[in-house]
């Protein structure tokens, strides 16, 4: 399956969809529009590629919606060769937004199966530099921080402190925040080693982020 016109006209349409609904990040928009998110998808799920909502992906896991993607790319405010730690590979599709936005990226992973998949599909669609991880999200990736942004993509009811203390002075941390069905978007700045600043912004779906990992046999 390989990309096409007619996939990239879908993609227009998915982005004027993002942007009546609010997004305005033109680097964001940019980004979102190259990249073939029914790659992401099994080939028989292709038509829903491009529309804005979450889909499965396997192992109980979904795809992020494109609004929700575009929401956490946006509050990140990514700057060419900032340090980004994503926690929750899924698919991989939000990975390579945030390499498209020039950003240096690491994504964990806890599932090895979506692990093992999404780490051989990167590469194969172009996407060389991303730098997957297998291992629990909650402890983060401390050989490689401290890192100018973290992105949560699994909702928390709190933020582990591991991130925390990997966060770099003056860097960024989104997630959705809460134990409920709805969780808070929120944004934590590092002010200094000890001050954190806390924004919070709308509401969001997502899965649970769970302890520990889980291996293929
Ligand atoms: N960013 C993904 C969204 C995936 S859904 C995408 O673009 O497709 C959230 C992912 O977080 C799931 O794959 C889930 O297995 C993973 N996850 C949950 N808890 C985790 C943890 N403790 N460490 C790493 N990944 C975790």
């Amino acid at each position: 399956m390989k990309d096409s016109y007619r996939h990239k006209g879908l993609r227009g349409k998915l982005i004027k969809v993002l942007q009546e609904k609010g997004i305005q990040d033109e680097k964001v928009l940019a980004a979102m529009s190259k990249i073939p998110r029914h790659l992401f998808l099994d080939n028989a799920f292709e038509e829903w590629a491009y529309k804005d909502v979450a889909f499965p992906i396997g192992s109980e896991q979904t795809i992020s919606q494109p609004y929700t993607v575009a929401f956490q790319s946006q509050l990140l405010k990514i700057k060419k060769g900032m340090k980004i730690l994503e926690i929750g590979t899924g698919s991989g599709y939000q990975a390579c937004v945030l390499a498209e936005l020039k950003g240096k990226v690491y994504s964990i992973e806890r599932q090895q199966s979506l692990f093992i998949k999404t780490s051989k599909l990167l590469p194969e669609i172009g996407y060389n530099s991303i730098r997957t991880l297998f291992g629990d999200g909650y402890l983060g990736a401390p050989k490689f921080a401290p890192f100018d942004r973290i992105i949560i993509t699994a909702s928390c009811p709190e933020i582990p402190e591991a991130l925390k203390e990997q966060l770099a002075i003056g860097g960024k941390l989104v997630a959705p925040l809460g134990s409920q069905e709805k969780q808070t978007m929120v944004r934590l700045t590092r002010l200094s080693e000890n001050d954190f600043h806390l924004e919070p912004f709308g509401k969001f779906a997502f899965v649970p982020f769970l302890k520990g990992v889980v291996k293929v046999d």
